[in-house]
């Protein structure tokens, strides 16, 4: 490794300089000036060369966000001066004594405030230290939180580092404290619960309990991938407020390139608060975050200072909390849902109510566990809640009907009649027919994806199109479209028809793998496909494969394994497919040679971690010499190869006998020492 040149750090600090520029333009402002494509090259770019000089790697560079390892658990940290809570008022008579408070407090005639949203999320302090983010600590108990730096690095609106002049210009020291709210969109909820509901897991109540459980995850990837935003509303430095008005902090914090408390507002009097207030609790619904009332603050930092706090909140702010939106009906009907991805969910038809100027008349059950939770039938008296946002929830029942009629799940798709199946240990029910119409439009735009078979031009406008006309019911139709079905579409050229039959043509050449994850089975993600083709080699033998022919396969699972036997047990499915076959799909996996077959036939199981190899790097050397990876020990596995901190799997294979290799003796069975 050659040491690092200045040309190569000036250009490395270059590329890091634009890159922050285009998350700033992206994340902070909502306006994006480069495409992904171009932001993931240079992202690209600059990970090549910090992978080939480690010292110049900076704590800040962007490449930082993502990547931590999964930990143990949390440091806890003491705060540099509480992050208390807020004293409520809920109407504005409440904020009328709240001021007259405050002017007899301080003595004066008139108080100027700010409004500021008050975002429902999870509060945040974040630690600078010589410009550098350093530290993101949770509110926890108030005087000390847990340190959660990892995890506010991957919040793409948080800067890793400020910009020194800057700070210089603000009279602000280089090392400052901001405090904010992390919180998750409207959007990226939806998208969340939506794929939580797909995969059987756990559903988020809101977007708070969603962005606090995002932001506490010991694994620090799973944080990236919730899409999380910091709004920042208090300014610090050595533990105390260093402008002299509230609005400038807020004002220095957008400059410093944060997401500021988004539409603040200077009032000069309670009244402007009153209007403001008025004003806001008309649009919050438009807002593409949820907020649950306004936030009043004094604005001068000086009589902050002067009124001072109670024991749990401060003296010169308040929050103005709207009204919880609930009302009482009667459940007309419970009925299930038929979901883009097939899971079935149970809706709850109503009475139709009017809740906060909205006629309310369903709302979603989730699943049967929250029917029990609920204990809920139809008939009964419910309290139905709209939040923050539009959809509304049952928050409980007032009364049950005369006769409580349990709720069942129905045996058959209500849409197309298939049998349902449910995956064991999972709250969901699914029908697994691929040709399901209920889930036809998201299941063409999976198989047509750019992980899948990556049809280039085969969008949601096209989709919309050939499924309204009937031309495409399934997958296997695609590969029977005619030119002239195409060129009658809205918007679409004659050339532009046969770009995407060509297109359509050459995806029946891909690999196996990006097939099988196409066909949108249950639980099977591009990793698992892939898996299945390796070892399988041919889509004919994962269709007959048994349950524990599956589970044999290192990482499957039972639940993955009884998905795919179910999805295969279906006729519509295996119909589907011997029409993809007889339109000339791909359906073998070409095998690479092995490099020797010093192994064929042989087992290996893996438990612990090993020195020299990752898992990966092992199990592609035993497959390269002919042998294959299986999960667990039975009294046919051949060898289990033990590293640091093992499993159980060690004290099985001693019990059963099966021999057991270290990392050395490991490399001296494939030749490698
Ligand atoms: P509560 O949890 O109801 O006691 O409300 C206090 C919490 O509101 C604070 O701890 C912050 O997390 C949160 N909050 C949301 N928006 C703001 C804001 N604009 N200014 C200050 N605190 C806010
Ligand atoms: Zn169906």
């Amino acid at each position: 490794m050659m040491a690092a040149s200045a040309t190569l750090i000036k250009e490395v600090e270059k590329l890091r300089e634009q890159i922050r520029k285009h998350e700033y333009q992206y994340y902070v402002l909502d306006a994006p000036s480069v495409s992904d494509a171009e932001f993931d090259r240079l992202m690209n770019k600059l990970k090549a060369l910090e992978a080939e000089h480690p010292e110049i790697v900076t704590a800040d560079s962007p490449t930082l966000r993502v990547g931590g390892a999964p930990r143990e658990g949390f440091q806890t940290y003491r705060h540099t001066r509480p992050m208390m809570s807020l004293d409520n008022a809920y109407t504005f008579e409440e904020l009328r004594d709240f001021d007259r408070r405050v002017r007899e407090l301080a003595g004066r005639e008139r108080v100027a405030y700010v409004a500021e949203h008050k975002f429902d999320g999870l509060s945040i302090a974040l630690i600078y230290e010589n410009a550098v983010l350093v530290r993101g600590v949770t509110r926890g108990d108030g005087q000390t939180g847990e340190d959660v730096t990892p995890n506010v690095k991957t919040i793409r609106s948080i800067p890793l580092r400020l910009d020194r002049d800057m700070l210089k210009k603000l009279s602000l020291p280089l090392d400052i404290e901001v405090r904010g709210e992390v919180i998750m969109n409207r959007a990226a909820f939806a998208s969340l619960n939506h794929q939580q509901e797909a995969f059987g897991g756990k559903l988020f109540a809101n977007p708070r309990n969603a962005a606090a459980g995002a932001v506490r995850m010991l694994d620090p990837s799973i944080t990236a991938s919730r899409k999380l935003e910091f709004f920042a509303y208090y300014l610090l430095a050595n533990g105390r407020v260093p402008l002299k008005l509230h609005s400038q902090s807020l004002e220095a914090l957008t400059k410093l390139r944060f997401k500021a408390s988004a539409d603040f507002e200077i009032c000069e009097t309670i009244e402007d608060v009153e209007k403001y207030c008025t004003k806001w609790e008309a649009k919050r619904e438009k807002l593409p975050y949820e907020v649950d009332g306004v936030v009043v603050k004094v604005n001068e930092a000086s009589m902050q200072s002067e009124l001072g706090y109670t024991s749990k909140a401060p003296r010169w702010a308040i929050a103005y909390k709207w009204a919880a939106r609930q009302a009482t009906t009667v459940v007309s009907k419970i009925e299930f849902n038929v979901g883009r991805t097939g899971t079935l969910t149970p809706v709850a038809l109503f009475e139709p109510v009017p809740i906060g100027g909205v006629t309310v008349s369903r709302s979603t059950l989730h699943n049967m566990d929250e029917i029990e939770r609920l204990n809920i039938h139809e008939g009964d008296t419910v309290l139905v809640e709209r939040a923050g946002d539009v959809i509304p929830h049952v928050l409980k029942v007032v009364k049950h009907g005369k006769e409580e009629k349990p709720v069942r799940v129905p045996e058959k798709c209500p849409v197309c009649g298939t049998r349902i199946h449910r995956v064991e240990g999972e709250v969901a029910y699914r029908c697994v027919n691929a040709a399901c119409p209920a889930k036809r439009k998201e299941s063409l735009l999976h198989f047509a994806g750019r992980h899948a078979m990556n049809i280039d031009g085969l969008g949601e406008k096209i989709v919309d199109q050939l499924i309204e006309k009937g031309i495409v019911k399934d997958f296997a139709s695609l590969y029977e479209l005619k030119l002239e079905e195409v060129a009658a579409l809205e918007r679409m050229a004659e050339k532009s028809a046969q770009n995407l039959l060509d297109e359509i043509a050459a995806s029946k050449k891909n690999e196996l793998s990006r097939l099988v994850y196409a066909l949108g089975i249950g639980f099977i993600g591009e990793r698992t496909a892939q898996l299945l083709a390796e070892h399988f080699g041919s889509l004919e033998k994962i269709a007959n494969a048994k349950l524990d022919e599956l589970t044999e396969v290192n990482e499957i699972g039972p639940k993955v394994a009884t998905s795919i036997v179910d999805f295969f047990s279906e006729k519509a499915n295996r119909k589907l497919i011997d029409r993809l076959r007889d339109a000339g799909l791909r359906m073998e996996e070409k095998r690479v040679a092995p490099k020797s077959s010093r192994l064929a036939g042989k087992s290996f199981v893996f438990t612990g971690t090993l020195e020299r190899h990752s898992r990966e790097e092992a199990g592609a050397l035993v497959v390269s010499h002919g042998g294959k990876v299986v999960s667990s020990v039975s009294k046919k596995t051949d060898y289990v190869v033990v590293g640091a901190d093992p499993g159980s799997k060690h004290e099985k294979a001693k019990s059963l006998g099966v021999p057991i290799l270290d990392e050395a003796t490991f490399e001296k069975l494939i030749g490698r020492k």
